[in-house]
């Protein structure tokens, strides 16, 4: 199965790639477009743009199952994670008009992690955020020190999670209906890449929410190291 889902991304990776390297090409003899024709190909960038991440994701699990995920440990800030992913996320999103709030303490949060992974779950984690919760509605990222442990908290005024769906949230291939309904895209993928990597970590993740409706809050908690000056 693993073998299947990595064959199947290389061949569709290869399959996407002209698409991608013609629509550079249309962009760059913008002369001949038409207002239609332009409005055509932001389209298809766009959804061009949406399977390739899509394939990322499936890479990802592929990778992760075959037991090749790449993994460097290091002396990271949390708070230098938190910084990068909300300039990353927040500025794909600046349309819904989200009320964005970030809290992070003024020493450094210091883990022995991998930052391209931990970015990873932070950047999935906002973008649920970001994609859940309706325009306007509100955001916020707390990390923190408690005790010999690491916090990070998401939560949102989004769209919720069912009280029977919150223990499967993290498995593979999971989306509520309402996920579905407000958006089309996605395969449910990010949340199980979220809970590998830390999990892969020494860290937990849990979900929470009151119902459809009244928000979300994710919260991951991982060792601290304390011994770094
Ligand atoms: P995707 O977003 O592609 O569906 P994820 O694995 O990231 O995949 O999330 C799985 C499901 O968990 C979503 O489809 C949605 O039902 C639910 N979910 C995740 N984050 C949120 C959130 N912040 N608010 C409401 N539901 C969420």
């Amino acid at each position: 199965m693993n073998e299947f889902l990595a064959i199947l991304v290389h061949e569709l990776r290869n399959a996407l790639a002209p698409v991608a390297n013609a629509l550079l090409i249309l962009r760059l003899s913008q002369e001949t477009d038409s207002p239609v024709s332009s409005k055509a190909r932001g389209l298809i960038e766009r959804q061009v743009g949406h399977m390739s991440r899509l394939l990322d994701d499936l890479q990802e699990i592929s990778r992760i199952e075959m037991g090749q995920l790449r993994f460097r440990p290091g002396l990271v800030d949390l708070r230098e994670v938190v910084k990068t992913s909300v300039e990353a996320v927040m500025s794909t999103h600046a349309h819904h008009k989200h009320q964005v709030s970030v809290t992070l303490p003024a020493d450094p949060i210091w883990l022995d992690a991998d930052a391209i992974r931990m970015e990873q779950v932070v950047v999935n984690l906002l973008s649920n955020a970001a994609n859940y919760t309706q325009e306007g509605g509100s955001i916020a990222i707390v990390a923190a020190r408690a005790q010999d442990r690491a916090e990070l908290r998401v939560a949102d005024s989004g769209i919720g999670i069912a009280p029977e769906l919150l223990p499967h949230i993290f498995d593979l291939f999971v989306r509520s209906e309402a996920a579905r309904e407000h958006s089309r895209q996605g395969l449910g993928i990010g949340l199980n890449i979220v809970k590998r990597i830390v999990d892969l970590h020494g860290g937990s993740v849990e979900a929470r929410s009151a119902g459809p409706g009244a928000g979300s809050e994710f919260v991951v908690s991982l060792p601290l190291v304390t011994s770094a000056a």
